[in-house]
């Protein structure tokens, strides 16, 4: 049991003002498993002041301070690789075999990705008589979901540091723990007090003062749509800048002229993974309306694959959903579209076999829907995928686009060339073809409903930046 008394705020691990608590709960045996300190409003306030107190003399270091202080934090990462491991195990039911290579490998690379780019800072770009010159946005608000703990925290909090931000993280309710571990890692690291502080608690009574405080200039939120249009509510005001990373429901067309069983294999695996609660996961399969059947039956072959179990056994391959309420949000919507008359062909609403207990639901596959049913347009954020027809390739892409949604999408067809003028037609901030991975280097971030602005790459370290232009200033060789 892991249990934590205080926030870390402005380089000292203190007391909150309040005596509340908050709960964790493990999802693979529903037993509490950690306990952390429920922040109120001063507590909040405290860790915005260390922030801006902070924010002259970080925003003044060099690019190569930042840069090394980055570094240092990413080899402690790797030391520390199998706590960050183990917490997400636990408190996210992530199996462990894949937990290492799903939540904190990409995070240590992530961190050095953006302590590369710290020099970014120092590079004015001259355009005709015009020095463009970037300097920090000023104090960030970091607020983060549940379903990749550690990757989102370092999305946001790699590039913000790099850039010369202070910053006050809030992680998820049910995922706290790796930011304890990451305030101990910039503690021993040397990171000035004051520019990364830790507040736990409750999204709905904490969030707006995190979003809404005259002192913070940035808030970069990712979760769900409804807390992330809040959020730019709370931020309106005092006209911030807001990052949102939100929902999505993104498709995967595969052409006639496809590898169907190496389309199917990457879709279903997409959708399995992290128990089907990833932002970017290509949940609607769009299948030539021939093809349909045989695409049907590879799905339902290739999902029973998956080992639904204990997290911590090695074998297992799809660990438990995140909580009980995300079990019954998911399990709610797989029924009412078995109730509309959906075609089941895998899964359902029953627990599986011997694991009535814990958060678990099966792998499970809607095949010939429509994209006006509920199931195809909802997000869903469970390890379930719907299948549709198609005619032709026009109308797939009609129907691909047709979503408030717009994060991701994914194009199978004969080959890369094949795939491209499909791809240039999707609608989404991302478009994998034929099975790209996915790179830091892509901008990963939302059209439509699906968000604001980047994270990753150059304009991921952009949207801690403020530009400004000095006009008639001399060249500086
Ligand atoms: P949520 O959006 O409520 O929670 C995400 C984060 O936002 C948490 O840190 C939470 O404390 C915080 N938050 C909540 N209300 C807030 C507010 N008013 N102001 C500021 N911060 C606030 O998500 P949830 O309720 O845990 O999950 C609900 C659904 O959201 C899921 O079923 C899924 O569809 C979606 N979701 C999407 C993502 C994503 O990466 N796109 C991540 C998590 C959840």
């Amino acid at each position: 049991m892991q249990h934590h008394d205080n926030f870390y705020i402005n380089g000292h691990w203190q007391a909150p003002f309040g005596r509340e608590r908050m709960e964790v709960i493990n999802p693979a045996t529903g037993e509490l498993c950690a306990s952390v300190p429920r922040a109120g409003e001063q507590d909040v306030e405290a860790a915005i002041m260390a922030a801006r107190q902070a924010l002259p003399a970080w925003s003044t270091t060099s690019a190569q301070e930042r840069h090394d202080i980055l570094m240092a934090a990413a080899d402690e990462m790797q030391h520390r690789f199998d706590e960050l491991r183990d917490v997400q195990v636990l408190t996210m039911g992530c199996p462990v075999q894949l937990a290492g290579a799903l939540h904190v490998e990409g995070p240590i690379e992530g961190m050095r990705y953006y302590a590369e780019r710290a020099f970014q800072m120092e590079e004015d770009e001259r355009k005709g008589d015009v020095t463009l010159m970037r300097e920090p946005i000023g104090v960030c608000s970091l607020i983060n979901p549940w379903n990749y703990p550690l990757h989102q925290l370092i999305g946001k909090l790699a590039p913000a540091l790099a850039a010369g931000c202070t910053v006050i993280a809030k992680p998820a309710e049910q995922t706290p723990l790796q930011d304890f571990i990451m305030a101990e890692i910039f503690e021993k690291v040397g990171l000035p007090a004051g520019v990364f502080n830790v507040v736990t608690g409750e999204g709905s009574e904490i969030g707006p003062v995190m979003s809404g405080h005259p002192q913070v200039d940035m808030v970069s939120f990712t979760g769900s749509t409804i807390a992330g249009s809040k959020v730019a509510e709370s931020a309106a005001p005092t006209v911030k800048r807001v990052c949102q990373e939100l929902g999505g429901k993104s498709p995967l067309l595969v052409t006639e002229d496809a590898d169907l069983a190496a389309a199917v294999r990457l879709n279903v695996e997409n959708v399995m993974a992290n128990t089907g609660q990833t932002c970017d996961a290509f949940t609607r399969l769009l299948v030539p309306r021939s093809r349909m059947e045989e695409a049907t039956r590879l799905a339902v072959e290739i999902a029973s694959e998956q080992v639904v179990g204990d997290p911590n056994d090695p074998a297992t391959t799809m660990g438990p959903l995140v909580s009980q309420r995300q079990r019954e949000r998911v399990l709610d919507l797989v029924q009412r579209a078995i109730n509309d008359g959906v075609e089941l062909a895998l899964g359902g609403v029953e627990p599986p076999e011997g694991l009535e207990k814990g958060c678990y639901v099966r792998p499970t596959i809607f095949t010939n829907v429509s994209n006006e049913m509920e199931i195809a347009r909802e997000e869903v954020f469970g390890p379930v995928l719907c299948i549709l027809p198609y005619d032709d390739v026009k109308q797939g892409i009609a129907i691909a686009n047709d979503s408030v949604y717009g994060l991701s999408s994914a194009v199978y067809a004969r080959d890369a060339e094949a795939a491209l003028p499909i791809a240039r037609c999707m609608q989404a901030g991302q478009c994998y073809l034929q099975g790209a991975e996915f790179s830091f280097d892509a901008p990963f971030g939302g059209y439509k409903r699906s968000g604001n602005g980047r994270e990753w790459g150059d304009e991921g370290l952009a949207e801690y930046v403020e530009v400004k232009a000095l006009l008639g200033a001399p060249v500086i060789s």
